[in-house]
């Protein structure tokens, strides 16, 4: 037992929490298993914790009796909230809650630093904040770690290194400014429902500095093209760049009949220089 509020079958039959395919809801009711995500992300004491898509609140305990200092939990489903609120008096002054939309609340008014983030959301938008996380206007960003949960196929995108199928823009967009692991595969059968597919926790941690030099934008640029026709030698994929490509490929290293999935992600930054030095040389 990991605090002293009912077990979570109990609180979903309480508040009637019937999971919805609209809100992608596939709930952890294993308090052992929501204890161990939480650990997963490190030690929790002292930091603020942002929880996007708590539901019933398994996560949410895991991270609470973990030792958390704070957890702003954001829930879109009405629902969840009075499920929320009974952890919240269990917790007093450690559980602030927002009833909303992830991608449309901006919670860094309510934390403060040094923030980690940890969430079991729904894949789509699990997938689009952690693009966002991963892209600010500035570096570093407001979060030390993300520990999330992922379709497995997406954890290993995130993860993939070169030479691998799964190695792409997701890999190099985390890995450029960022350390990935797994820590954690879970069967559909952990989840209630149960999901169609595995999934896996994803832990991300922040470098203070890209890992190479290069201009984020120009970098996002020459990827997405470059794995946008991944199976083409890369002087044909990226003609578009630049007119003299194969010159400025050579330059950063790179040989120009070789295909995207080959490249380092420090192969890619220096060629992201080599276009951003012609451009202000033009
Ligand atoms: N964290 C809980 C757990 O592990 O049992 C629930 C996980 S369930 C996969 C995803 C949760 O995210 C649901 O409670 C759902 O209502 C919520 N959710 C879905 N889209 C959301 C969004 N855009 N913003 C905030 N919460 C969202």
């Amino acid at each position: 037992m990991i605090d002293a509020l009912p077990p979570l079958r109990d609180v979903i039959r309480t508040h009637d929490l019937r999971a919805k395919k609209s809100f992608g809801q596939n709930f952890l009711l294993d308090l052992n298993l929501t204890a161990r995500i939480a650990r997963a992300a490190g030690d929790l004491q002292g930091s603020d914790i942002l929880e996007v898509g708590p539901g019933p609140g398994g996560l949410t305990r895991g991270l609470l009796a973990e030792g958390a200092r704070k957890v702003l939990a954001i829930e879109k489903d009405h629902r969840c909230m009075a499920a929320l609120a009974e952890i919240a008096d269990a917790y007093p002054g450690r559980l602030q809650l927002i009833e909303g939309d992830a991608l449309d609340v901006d919670p860094l008014a309510h934390l403060t630093p040094p923030v980690k983030v940890v969430a079991n959301l729904p894949y789509n938008v699990g997938t689009e904040l952690l693009i966002r996380w991963m892209t600010p206007a500035q570096w570093p960003p407001f979060w030390d770690s993300l520990t999330l949960m992922f379709q497995r196929e997406v954890a290993e995108r995130i993860v993939a290194r070169p030479g691998s199928k799964a190695y792409g823009r997701l890999a190099l967009m985390v890995q450029w400014r960022a350390d990935a692991r797994v820590v954690l595969h879970l069967p559909p059968e952990a989840f209630t429902p149960p999901p169609k597919v595995s999934s896996a926790v994803v832990h991300i941690t922040r470098l203070t500095e890209p890992r190479f030099p290069a201009d984020a934008r120009v970098l996002e640029r020459v990827v997405a093209a470059a794995f946008n026709q991944r199976r083409k030698m890369l002087r044909a994929a990226l003609r578009g760049l630049h007119p003299r490509i194969e010159e400025l490929l050579e330059q950063a290293g790179i040989a120009p009949t070789a295909r995207a999935e080959e490249i380092s992600l420090e192969r890619f930054c220096a060629l992201a220089r080599a276009l951003a030095a012609e451009v202000q040389t033009r």
